[in-house]
């Protein structure tokens, strides 16, 4: 699938958002008052900067930073540079954040971000100046315990650590070492958490886990599809391949491929690594994007980009189960084809919240200027997602509602909570 595609398959995805809120918002009966705050965005930062090319022209861009809710804690959400990242995007990437946090009960808010470009046409010091402008640009529209960024599609530690250098030099230098945590996902020598490049991929492995306890299902012999190989996609992999589970078919910006006798996910991702993605992968087949999807296999684990599974593609899924690694893979006909087909859900705002949830720890230990093991960082995002993952499920089965709706009703009756005691100013 290429871009053009992906733009037209989207749609406007906030509208799907909207959709999916209004469900969850009238089980719970929510508060009238608390539905309009919840359904608009607090800040839309819309920023135009220059910057000088390596040819010696110059470019201007255009950067995004949506600060969709922070009544539970400072807004918090990834950075996208990727040629359709828009306002209508962003909002909804910073929307489903909001309702992240509040599901997995941590103390953030909802923001999200980026630029609209295609990294990949330009050089590694014009993606450092185009960084470094960008966070110039947003000036204290970010901060520490304000609004605190992390990866997403196309951006990485590297570019975590060119912000944090870029925010931390506009500031006293008497405040520059208790900032740290104006970015997560940093480098390890830049005050990055251990275990958070491979957080949302853990954390989506944690929630599959979950889901075969409660269906007695043996994921030593489950065979899995992964969508996207980048971050998510590949930690994802990697992870399952260690349970036993077997890798039939992956789809990248670059091309589909395709082993019935597997593909082993760390060799894929040495190769992306050196050719930056997996066409041309040896030993396996390419094929086009219809058989991809309609590969028979137990899990698909979508995790590129928003409106992948809708009312034309979702027909043709032969999996069990979809785990959302990417935001918003499914939109609300999607949803209901896969309900109708009986296929489960984890959905994206429980099933990719590892990233956020390592993020927040990342936050904690810069705060405290500590550095915590990995043993303690993976035991601690097991027990938050698997306690989300449980407090979800009684409310599906309480209710009989679909997933996305349940894990929905257990964010908003959170925030709901917090409106009602704290009321609204003045
Ligand atoms: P990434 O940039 O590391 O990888 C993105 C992958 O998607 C790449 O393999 C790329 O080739 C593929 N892709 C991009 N456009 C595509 C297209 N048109 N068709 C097919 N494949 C395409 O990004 P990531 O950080 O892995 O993020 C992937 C998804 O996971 C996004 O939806 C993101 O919002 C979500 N997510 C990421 C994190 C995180 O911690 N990085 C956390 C939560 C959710």
């Amino acid at each position: 699938m290429n871009v053009q595609t992906a733009k037209k398959l989207k749609g406007s995805v906030y509208e799907n958002v909207l959709r999916q809120f209004d469900r969850a918002a009238d089980l719970i009966k929510l508060d009238d008052g608390v539905r309009k705050i919840l359904r608009t965005t607090k800040n839309e930062i819309i920023v135009h900067f220059p910057v000088r090319m390596d040819d010696g022209r110059v470019e201007v861009f255009t950067g995004y930073r949506v600060q969709h809710n922070d009544i539970l804690g400072p807004f918090k959400g990834g950075l996208r540079f990727h040629p359709a990242v828009d306002i209508d995007e962003v909002r909804s990437l910073a929307t489903w954040m909001t309702w992240k946090s509040a599901i997995v009960n941590i103390p953030f808010g909802g923001a999200k971000g980026g630029i609209q470009m295609d990294p990949s046409k330009y050089s590694i010091k014009e993606i450092e100046r185009i960084t470094r402008r960008f966070t110039f640009a947003l000036g204290f529209n970010i901060g520490p315990e304000y609004d605190i960024p992390a990866p997403d599609v196309n951006t990485n530690p590297q570019i975590m650590a060119w912000i944090l250098d870029t925010y931390l030099s506009t500031v006293a230098p008497g405040d520059r070492q208790r900032s740290t945590h104006v970015v997560t996902g940093k480098p390890l020598e830049s005050g990055g958490s251990i275990g958070r490049d491979k957080a949302t991929g853990q954390g989506v492995v944690f929630c599959i886990e979950e889901w075969a306890k409660e269906k007695n299902f043996d994921l030593s012999k489950a065979t899995y599809i992964v969508q996207g190989f980048g971050n998510v996609g590949s930690w994802t992999a990697k992870l399952l391949k260690r349970l036993g589970a077997k890798l039939l078919a992956v789809e990248d910006v670059t091309g589909i491929i395709h082993d019935p006798k597997g593909i082993d996910p760390e060799v894929l991702a040495e190769f992306v690594a050196e050719k930056k993605g997996i066409r041309g992968f040896p030993g396996a087949k390419e094929i086009d994007h219809d058989t991809f999807l309609q590969t028979e296999a137990d899990i698909f684990i979508p995790a590129a980009l928003e409106n992948q599974i809708t009312a034309e593609t979702a027909p043709k899924l032969k999996v069990k189960l979809v785990a959302e690694g990417a935001n918003g893979p499914t939109d609300t006909d999607g949803d209901a084809v896969l309900q109708e087909k009986k296929i489960d859900v984890i959905p994206d705002v429980l099933c990719n919240s590892g990233g956020v949830i390592v993020s927040y720890f990342e936050w904690l230990q810069n705060k405290r200027s500590e550095f915590w093991e990995l043993e303690e960082v993976d035991y601690k995002l097991r027990k938050k997602i698997t306690t989300a993952y449980q407090k979800v499920a009684d409310v599906r089965n309480t209710l009989k509602t679909d997933p996305r709706t349940a894990a929905l009703m257990v964010g908003l009756l959170n925030l709901d909570k917090s409106y009602k005691l704290r009321g609204i100013y003045p």
